[in-house]
């Protein structure tokens, strides 16, 4: 598998598994049939509610931990935020069964952003979380989490398909050396992308699907992408896209298909500020 080398020195597969939307219920058979197909990384969340079904079909797999590169998020925190981010993160690793985890994430960039990152730093200090990151940063929170802290973050993932390229955000964590993570590639299917004529083009120029062809282009910006299916042979079918190159012409042709829009919620929006920054989890 491909690796990036994070900005600590930590590499990390390329391509994963994300585990979003995947009932508890339903987790640990599809991670079983993720790491079966090759899988290595597996994204997974506090809020997803299924970290405990990831960290079964991790320890039933019998893989090696060093073998495995596992991601989890925080969720935003009540102040004392430094206090209880530690606990967060504490709740994850035993809910998972594990004693460290390779990416801790912020999923939000909302509530005392500065008091959980502060924590964050401490947890990989202490070898909890080999690296840190935060999601769903847009350039201006994430430089000045980056002027005003020690530690710049190892990865930002956000939204990032062919319909939300993401380049401005891209340049500046290329510049900082923030690594670029894509959630939602396909775009979740919207925006038809699963039968889009463009994406179908390019692949079928490769005799490759447009889901391949859509990973093959995140790739190909340097953009560590996970995603998520239930389907054993969509999982088979995402992990088969190193065996073919897009062309200058065909990143050009995906590049024309850019919004500069999301297509789910807005960070910047009010609403939507309130909603996610006042959300707890239940325990
Ligand atoms: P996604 O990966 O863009 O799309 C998943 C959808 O595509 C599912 O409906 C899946 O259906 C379908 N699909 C997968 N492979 C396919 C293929 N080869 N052909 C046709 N359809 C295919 O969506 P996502 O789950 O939102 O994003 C990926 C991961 O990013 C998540 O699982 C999560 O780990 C992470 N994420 C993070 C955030 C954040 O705020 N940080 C937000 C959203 C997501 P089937 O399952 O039926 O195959």
């Amino acid at each position: 598998m491909q690796t990036v080398t994070l900005n600590n020195g930590v590499t990390m597969p390329i391509l994963g598994f994300g585990v979003y939307q995947i009932p508890a219920d339903r987790t640990e058979q599809a991670v079983t049939d993720a790491l079966a197909a090759g899988y290595r990384l597996l994204d997974t969340a506090a809020a997803y509610g299924n970290e405990e079904a990831v960290g079964r079909a991790v320890r039933n797999s019998g893989i090696p931990r060093e073998e495995l590169f596992v991601t989890t998020k925080l969720w935003v925190q009540d102040a004392p935020a430094q206090d209880n981010t530690r606990r967060a993160l504490e709740a994850s690793l035993a809910k998972l069964g594990l004693d460290h985890v390779d990416l801790y994430l912020m999923h939000q960039p909302f509530g005392d952003v500065y008091g959980q990152w502060r924590a964050m730093e401490a947890s990989n200090r202490e070898g909890l979380a080999r690296a840190i990151g935060v999601a769903n940063f847009h350039p201006d929170r994430l430089l000045d989490l980056i002027i005003n802290n020690e530690t710049v973050p190892q990865v930002n993932q956000i939204e990032t398909h062919p319909f939300f390229q993401r380049g401005p955000d891209h340049a500046l964590m290329r510049e900082h050396g923030v690594q670029h993570q894509a959630w939602g590639g396909f775009a979740e299917g919207r925006n038809d992308l699963f039968t889009h004529p463009v994406l179908g083009g390019v692949g079928k120029a490769h005799g490759k699907s447009v889901a391949q062809a859509v990973l093959r282009w995140l790739i190909q910006r340097d953009i560590v992408t996970i995603p998520k299916s239930v389907d054993p042979g969509r999982m088979a079918q995402n992990i088969d896209v190193f065996d073919f190159d897009l062309t200058d012409e065909q990143m050009v042709q995906i590049a024309g298909l850019d919004t500069g829009k999301t297509l789910f919620f807005d960070h910047h929006d009010p609403e939507m500020v309130a909603w996610l920054g006042k959300r707890r989890l239940d325990g």
